[in-house]
């Protein structure tokens, strides 16, 4: 705290980041990175750079980058959004697409008179956990809604009038899938209050379901799909994402991108990118690798009497009845592997796993039967 911080930054709770440790012995299965190296196409494109180049500002509107996206997909470059990263892209859609009310104070609304504001952004308690972040940052009220028993997103809880609503599919740190049907449901319905669906797909690359194959024909456009290179593309390290939607919802994030930072995306993140997103081959094939391993390490860990819910994703959702989220982190992090756990209700006993490579996962394995030896 100092005095010459203003009441926007006293009053927000800055998102905390995985860890990123120094010591490179660890195994890392903390930040759903993948384990397998960007397509050779990446590296051939990066090495073919003119590095007199960066005397320039890239080109702003990402046309070669857009252009690949839009042909792997189907639809036109106005209908795709390239940003530094897909978090980039959320914090710009918060701010394009969800209203704050005049003299509003940004918080979790509670309370029966407050909990159906026209304005209030909807989305589930247990997910990532930017999302409230953002709301702060821009000042929206907003309502987490909680999941069901059994860790789903219930669909009617999202048909009420609201200001809008983001919901991440797989949903984060669950791993647990929606399907592309259930969000047009909820997208219908919030088009009756002009409100936006956002969809976070960050994940949607190891599940079968994307909701961009129904966004095409314009009847959804209320729908905003965004999308990571730092997962399936295994580009953590650059920082480049994207979002699919109509064209009146992508205008809105670049008139936002441009009141705040016209380059996000630099030169050498819009070459590797383009270069990731044109190598299908490579895309799936290490796609289908993270998924086989994922399958194999989840019933194996069924068998050792862990719940391991239904995974979509890159990472697995973890407990075990004779462990404690703390010390079983704690177990794991001593012996070099380093895992995610969340100090909340309903899911601090919980860890998030990401799916390393084989090796790194049957290390995983050892040390769970080892920690239930004890
Ligand atoms: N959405 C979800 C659900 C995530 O887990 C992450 C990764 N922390 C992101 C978005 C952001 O990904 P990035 O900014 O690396 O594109």
């Amino acid at each position: 705290m100092s005095e010459y911080w203003n009441s926007r930054v006293c009053s927000i709770t800055p998102y905390i980041p995985g860890e990123q440790p120094r010591d490179k012995t660890l195994i890392k299965l903390n930040t759903n990175e993948n384990p397998y190296p960007p397509s050779p196409a990446v590296f051939e494109a990066l090495q073919k750079i003119d590095i007199n180049r960066l005397r320039l500002y890239p080109d702003p509107e990402c046309t070669d980058l857009r252009n690949a996206i839009a042909s792997i997909y189907g639809v036109r470059r106005e209908e795709v959004f390239a940003g530094n990263g897909s978090d980039e892209i959320l914090a710009f859609a918060f701010g394009a697409f969800f209203e704050t009310p005049p003299c509003f104070q940004s918080g979790s609304v509670k309370g029966a008179e407050n909990n159906k504001t026209a304005h209030t952004v909807m989305f589930p308690d247990i997910t990532y956990s930017f999302y409230p972040v953002y709301a702060a940052l821009w000042s929206l009220p907003y309502r987490e809604i909680p999941l069901s028993a059994n860790w789903h997103i219930k669909k009617r809880d999202y048909f009420e009038p609201s200001g809008g609503v983001i919901i991440a599919n797989p949903n984060a740190p669950t791993g647990i899938a929606m399907q592309p049907e259930d969000i047009l449901e909820i997208a219908a319905a919030q088009k009756h209050h002009n409100a936006v669906v956002i969809v976070d797909e960050a994940y949607s690359a190891f599940a079968d379901a994307s909701i961009v194959p129904f966004l095409s024909g314009g009847g959804h456009n209320n729908i905003l799909s965004v999308h990571t290179f730092s997962k399936s593309y295994s580009l953590a390290g650059l920082r480049a994402g994207y979002a699919i939607g109509s064209a009146n919802l992508i205008a809105a994030l670049e008139r936002i991108r441009d009141s705040f930072n016209s380059y996000t995306v630099d030169m050498l993140a819009q070459t590797a990118a383009r270069a990731a997103v044109l190598d299908r081959d490579y895309f799936s094939m290490t796609c289908e690798k993270v998924i086989a391993t994922r399958e194999r390490i989840s019933s194996r860990l069924n068998i050792l009497g862990f719940e391991v819910l239904r995974s979509s994703a890159n990472f697995i959702f973890i407990k075990h009845p004779l462990l404690s989220g703390a010390d079983f982190f704690m177990r794991l992090r001593e012996n070099g592997v380093l895992t995610r756990r969340f100090n909340k209700p309903r899911i601090q006993d919980f860890l998030r796993v990401t799916i390393g490579t084989d090796n790194d996962m049957d290390i995983f394995l050892e040390l769970c039967s080892r920690s239930l030896n004890k």
